[in-house]
């Protein structure tokens, strides 16, 4: 039985980077940067007013000093106005500062008298005023290549006047759920059969991860059905399949990947839960099987799958973010593989949620890290350990 580490090294060096893509802002959402971008434009991009206020010289305007308002800068223009001291132009937010003035006086700290104003408060130079470049020097980086691209990224990249950029690649899966007992939710469910959440599952994950899914079926554990389906999947980039790849009889998948051609290159990993994780080729598609029980293809996806697409779209970071936090109780591995225990964070401890069993569901969904535990460990409660946030 392989490593998980070993597990983990063969996939990444299985599959390769997609093309770079030039795509709109608006597309880019969760994919990676496939360059350095630098700033193009300083941030502010030229000196502006934080307030609506009174654009005035902080030397002449001392706290009860009268000052004559000779004009008004509004946003969105420069009406190339200058101010002499002793005297004040009405300004609002975002308007360019006029020339001579060297602070803004809020508006609630002054008093309007006709055309002039009194401040009610002593000005120190620089009040209220954004300077130029403050916040973002023109060359300066704005992203790495292999960055997630974020909300605030696209928003930081289209105040630089951009309205695209480089993205490191598009990757698509298809995902398939196997098994005679699985049902459609929405359908019928008879005895002894079982809604299929894993297809869910998976397809949050992908996109999650920011893939595109291809398409999503169901196929029963009969070797004609399977060959017509997975013959489908492996059309995409990556084909997720769950269920079907343990040792049992009606776990055809290794064989039906086998008799279309894929090598399997991996079956069976030192990992609880999700011992019977497979990994081949078929072609150029990379393809997973992941075990049927929830949980396990869960921990499977985020250990094996997640990194795999994200080396594919161009990521330079293909870990879950990892955490201190301390234990709420005792946890101990006195099994031969690494165990993912599920549970959740609150106030920096964290607490497994809910039964350790790979088929339950409603304590993952109550989670959101995994501690990992090495075979033989023993963790006492209030130790400071790494958990990954998968949330
Ligand atoms: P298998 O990996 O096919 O041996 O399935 C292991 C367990 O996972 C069984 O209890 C299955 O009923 C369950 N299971 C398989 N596929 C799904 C699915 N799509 N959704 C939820 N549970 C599943
Ligand atoms: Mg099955």
């Amino acid at each position: 039985m392989l490593s998980e580490s070993e597990a983990r090294s063969r996939i990444l060096q299985a599959v390769n980077q997609k093309p770079e893509r030039q795509v709109p802002l608006s597309h880019a959402l969760n994919c990676f940067s496939a360059r350095d971008v630098v700033a193009q434009l300083p941030l502010p991009t030229f000196e502006n007013s934080a307030m609506d206020g009174y654009a005035v010289v902080a030397s002449s305007s001392r706290k009860g000093a009268p000052l004559k308002v000779i004009g008004e800068q509004p946003a969105g223009v420069d009406r190339e106005l200058r101010v002499p001291p002793g005297e004040a132009v009405r300004i609002f937010t975002g308007a360019p500062i006029p020339a001579g003035a060297d602070a803004v006086v809020m508006q609630e700290d002054t008093k309007r008298e006709g055309d002039k104003i009194v401040v009610n408060v002593g000005v120190d130079p620089g009040e209220f005023i954004r300077r130029r470049g403050c916040d973002l020097a023109e060359g300066q980086k704005i992203l790495a290549r292999g960055d997630r691209i974020r909300s605030t990224t696209v928003a930081l990249l289209a105040s630089q006047g951009f309205t695209d950029v480089a993205i490191g690649g598009e990757v698509n899966a298809a995902i398939l759920s196997t098994g005679d007992e699985i049902v459609m939710p929405g359908k019928k469910l008879n005895r002894g059969q079982i809604y299929d959440s894993n297809s869910m599952l998976l397809q949050a994950l992908v996109q999650g991860c920011g893939a595109f899914v291809t398409s999503v079926e169901r196929c029963r554990d009969q070797p004609q059905r399977l060959i017509k389906a997975i013959g489908h999947g492996i059309k995409s980039h990556m084909l997720v399949i769950t269920g079907g790849v343990s040792v049992g009889e009606h776990d055809l998948v290794q064989a039906t990947l086998r008799s279309l051609g894929a090598s399997i290159e991996i079956w069976r990993v030192a990992i609880k839960p999700g011992k019977p994780f497979l990994f081949g080729k078929a072609g150029t598609c990379a393809v997973f099987g992941l075990p049927g029980n929830p949980v396990s293809a869960f921990v499977t996806f985020l250990q094996f799958v997640r990194p795999a697409i994200l080396k594919m779209m161009g990521a330079h970071e293909l870990d879950l973010r990892k955490f201190p936090v301390k234990l709420a109780t005792d946890v101990a591995n006195e099994g031969d593989r690494p165990h993912y225990v599920r549970g959740r964070i609150d106030n920096g401890t964290f607490l497994p949620s809910g039964r350790q069993e790979s088929h339950a569901l409603f304590g993952l969904s109550q989670s959101n890290a995994l501690l990992r535990i090495a075979a033989g460990q023993s963790l006492k409660a209030g130790a400071t350990v790494d958990v990954q946030i998968w949330e």
